[in-house]
């Protein structure tokens, strides 16, 4: 198996071919959809009746197991369809922009997504694959841009232009195996770096790239039912993550609907601090958030809610803070992640300094806690937890609104509204 030789390796950056940007799609990617969206894709073409349900597994068992690219290697589809599907639809994935590879073997790979509406411009989103020897954890983006403005995220500095479709987030994990030669048959690119125990080389998913999953909740978990589908790309739901901010509403939902595991970016102690860092918090503050945890359905002390909590220097790394952390999670079947702050261009934070992370990892830890320090990955590529934010010029909300018809103005502002 290739490894990346660490020493020498240097970040790269892959520009792709231009591409025309502004023109809708001439036909539909089948890519992505669920059951019922190639069942319908099926029947606008002429299939009926019982030939339907036939017609849509080996359409999935193609996409979803072998991850074909034409219509023309679907041997077991009849000459006839595959001629009207070839006429009327495509398996185009969303086109890699840019790729970046780190010095750590983390990529990170800018795609663009056609428009949803006619009018607009294509949009670009972040998907970031972080190989270990024994996982490959995908990191994958549920909004482009998002309504947040979390004050350490260098995500949220990017406004919330739409919702991605249930497609496209399923679309990420197609190209990541695309990408990685992680289809049978296939081998991964000269030198990559990919878990090497003879598992998927996309073997784990995060729901933390950029967005708040649960203000798209309907579309993530449409996806989530299709990645979790077991005669398709077969991922556990021990091995998917969901993170969110904290909107409590829908969190018992999501965890009913699909049995992931949570996360919850947690970042501070008190509501004073965390209006300031996570300001969805004045919404819905830290007590009823963990009430939301205590009450998660997938929740177990083998299958733990991950706190993620990122060490801002001076302000909310004291002693006392870990010990009220400590406190306030009393009763969840917990674990802490500590995230070393990642600087970007324009933050007005400091990561704490590395005693002071180890004193409250201690703290926590001896409390009962796992309490693991998490190694910063793809540092050079802006692939780290928190910067992720595409680089080109895209419709800004108001403009998007112009665009659309006066239902989707209302949802769309409904989403939006933070207060
Ligand atoms: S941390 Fe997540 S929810 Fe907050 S601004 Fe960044 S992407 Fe949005």
């Amino acid at each position: 198996m290739p490894t990346l030789d660490l020493a020498n390796a240097k970040p790269v950056v892959k520009p792709a071919a231009a591409a025309a940007v502004h023109a809708l799609p001439a036909k539909p990617s089948l890519v992505g959809l669920d059951r019922a969206g190639l069942k319908a894709a099926l029947e606008a073409i002429g299939i009926e009746g019982k030939e339907t349900r036939m017609r849509v597994s080996q359409l999935w068992g193609w996409i979803y197991q072998r991850g074909a690219k034409t219509f023309e290697e679907m041997s077991n589809v009849s000459k006839h369809l595959r001629a009207a599907l070839v006429e009327n639809y495509t398996l185009d994935r969303p086109e890699v922009v840019v790729e970046q590879v780190s010095v750590d073997g983390t990529r990170k790979w800018l795609m663009r997504i056609p428009p949803s509406i006619a009018g607009e411009k294509w949009h670009e989103i972040e998907t970031v694959y972080i190989p270990t020897r024994d996982r490959g954890t995908l990191c994958i983006s549920s909004q482009v841009g998002c309504t947040l403005t979390c004050s350490f995220c260098h995500t949220g500095t990017q406004k919330l232009v739409r919702n991605l479709t249930a497609a496209e987030i399923v679309a990420q994990i197609i190209v990541a195996r695309d990408r990685l030669g992680d289809w049978p048959g296939q081998q991964p690119p000269e030198g990559a770096f990919v878990p090497d125990d003879g598992g998927r080389f996309v073997s784990n998913i995060v729901l933390m790239g950029m967005g708040e999953p649960l203000y798209n909740v309907e579309n993530v978990t449409a996806a989530l039912k299709v990645l979790l589908d077991q005669d398709g790309l077969q991922l556990s739901k021990r091995r998917i993550t969901l993170s969110t901010s904290g909107v409590v509403p829908e969190i018992g939902r999501v965890g009913a609907e699909t049995g992931v595991s949570l996360a919850i970016s947690l970042h501070a102690v008190t509501d004073d601090l965390r209006d300031e860092l996570v300001p969805l918090n004045r919404k819905y503050p830290i007590a009823d958030l963990l009430d939301a945890c205590r009450n998660y359905p997938a929740a177990s002390n083998a299958r733990r809610i991950t706190f993620e909590y990122v060490m801002l220097k001076g302000v909310n790394d004291s002693i006392d803070d870990a010990k009220r952390l400590v406190r306030l999670l009393k009763g969840i079947p917990a674990k802490i992640n500590l995230i070393p702050f990642n600087p970007w261009p324009g933050s007005k934070y400091e990561c704490s300094d590395w005693e002071q992370i180890e004193r409250f990892s201690e703290i926590v830890f001896d409390a009962g806690y796992s309490s693991p320090v998490r190694t910063p990955r793809g540092r050079d590529i802006l692939a780290a937890c928190g910067q992720l934010k595409s680089e080109t010029e895209k419709l800004r909300a108001k403009e998007r609104a112009e665009l659309m018809s006066k239902a989707e103005q209302d949802a769309f502002r409904a989403m939006s509204m933070v207060d």
